[in-house]
């Protein structure tokens, strides 16, 4: 039986609950007054339930569809402003004891050359991750108690935070790896993570089971209860995210919307990041043999929802996709974005070099960090190295009012203009910090608050003369 506040994933993602809300939305599908009136809801910012995002995920209209579009725009315009963080992905390890049909990793790929870092790796790609100008990062590991338990992780936290190399620093750790014990998930708060992110892979259950027909992952409840564990472990922090393409679309939005009205409903704190990968070409893994894999068209509507029915919620994409791909989401939502990744493990340190298989997907975008800076300033966006709020003490509930009100914006912006300007001394190409010097001119004109624009500017001609890490 659905229920929200339930602490069981059956019944906080109920199947039954699902087909009824698609089956409503296809009933629904050309009300075009019930539409309407959906995005005039969604335009006082406060959010859609699963069943009105579902309807609109339905609708064929173009002219409505035109206005979700635009919408989604202006909501993340008032909320986030057109900051756009920046983060990278660190692979600590591929060994991995799970069997996921759709990941190269899985247990039985012999293939793949299987890797670990040493803490002086680890050391070593902290280093390069900080010469390019990163600031924070996604730890991404495998699951494997014998070879990366959760000391590892423990570990190589503590080594990335211990280093700066020159003016680098990284400042916000966020760590993706396998649903754990609500007592591990309080160490990983206790060693400073930000965000604890964690992907559903997908929320229909019997697909589930037969994407994940061996290891611990298989225990679809176990999985699907995570966030909940990391958050009665004291992480208020939490990413959500499916892989689109290993089922079917609507149902997945449907599911990761309930997931996020569950962890509102029991905890008063909705993800803190959605991320929206899909299904892409990897060593042993064809796209072809997923039937559900997403075209653009599709996956851009489903940014536009997510935007629209959860505006408060960092929306996150990689380098999966492809440059054109990802200035399009941009307008459409999303407000953090990966750059010159690498998702190999020691592929920072290695990146000129003939790559040992270790990947865990193809990247679309392959540019540099500094050209995907540009590219971003070109646009009128502010590529932000920001990473404020988690240590100012703005997480879980005291962030989501902020988020909510859109007051998030008087720190984001100030934040972005600062951290751009450490990105222009520190490590930009002539190209960019020219193109950053004249955003940051006439972004100052747009502080709304003078005592703050004047910090700002103070901050500014100090992080010239040397001193780093000014924040709001
Ligand atoms: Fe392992 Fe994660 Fe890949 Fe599954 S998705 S095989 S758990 S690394
Ligand atoms: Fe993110 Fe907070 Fe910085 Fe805004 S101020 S960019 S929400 S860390």
């Amino acid at each position: 039986m659905y229920d929200v506040k339930s602490m069981n994933a059956d019944d906080f993602i109920d199947d039954g609950e699902i087909s009824d809300t698609l089956l409503y939305a296809q009933e629904n599908k050309n009300n075009y007054k019930l539409i309407d009136s959906i995005i005039e809801k969604a335009a006082e910012c406060k959010g859609l339930t699963h069943r009105e995002a579902s309807v609109l995920l339905a609708c064929e209209n173009d002219e409505l569809n035109n206005k979700i579009y635009s919408l989604a725009k202006k909501i993340k315009q008032r909320i986030y402003g057109n900051r756009i963080v920046f983060f990278a992905p660190l692979y600590l390890s591929n060994y991995c004891i799970n069997s996921c049909t759709y990941c190269p990793y899985h247990v039985k790929n012999k293939n793949m050359c299987r890797k670990k870092l040493t803490q002086e790796e680890v050391k070593a790609e902290t280093i390069a991750l900080q010469d390019m100008g990163h600031k924070r990062l996604a730890l991404e590991a495998g699951e494997d108690p014998v070879n990366n338990p959760l000391e590892y992780i423990l570990e190589c936290i503590q080594t990335i935070y211990s280093i700066k190399h020159k003016n680098g620093a990284i400042r916000r750790v966020n760590v993706n790896i396998a649903a754990t014990t609500v007592e591990n998930y309080t160490r990983l708060k206790d060693a400073g993570i930000g965000t604890y992110i964690l992907f559903q892979e997908t929320y229909n259950r019997k697909n589930y089971e037969q994407l994940h027909p061996a290891g611990p992952k298989s225990d679809y409840k176990y999985h699907t209860e995570a966030m909940d564990r990391a958050m009665q472990g004291g992480i208020d922090d939490v990413g959500l995210g499916v892989l689109f393409g290993l089922g079917t679309y609507a149902y997945e939005l449907c599911g990761l919307l309930m997931h996020a009205e569950h962890l509102e409903a029991v905890f008063g704190v909705g993800p803190h990041t959605i991320s929206v990968p899909r299904i892409c070409p990897a060593d042993d893994i064809d796209v072809n043999d997923f039937t559900n894999a997403l075209p653009d068209k599709i996956w851009q509507k489903i940014v536009a929802i997510i935007r629209i029915a959860v505006p408060y919620t960092g929306m996150i994409v990689s380098t999966r996709e492809s440059a054109e791909n990802r200035r399009v989401a941009l307008e459409l939502g999303i407000s953090q974005i990966s750059g010159a990744s690498s998702t190999s493990v020691g592929g920072y340190v290695n990146s000129d070099e003939p790559q040992e298989n270790t990947a865990q997907f193809e990247r679309s975008d392959t540019r540099t960090l500094d050209e995907v800076a540009d590219w971003l300033i070109q646009m009128g966006y502010i590529p932000s190295f920001c990473t404020a709020c988690y240590r100012e003490g703005r997480t879980g509930d005291r962030f989501m009012p902020l988020a909510k009100s859109g007051a998030i914006g008087n720190c984001c912006q100030p934040n972005a203009i600062m951290t751009l300007k450490e990105y222009l001394v520190d490590y930009a190409s002539d190209t960019t910090r020219k193109h950053g010097e004249s955003l940051i001119e006439k972004e100052l004109m747009n502080i709304p608050n003078a005592k703050v624009r004047q910090i700002t500017i103070d901050n500014l001609k100090k992080i010239e003369d040397g001193e780093r890490d000014f924040r709001f």
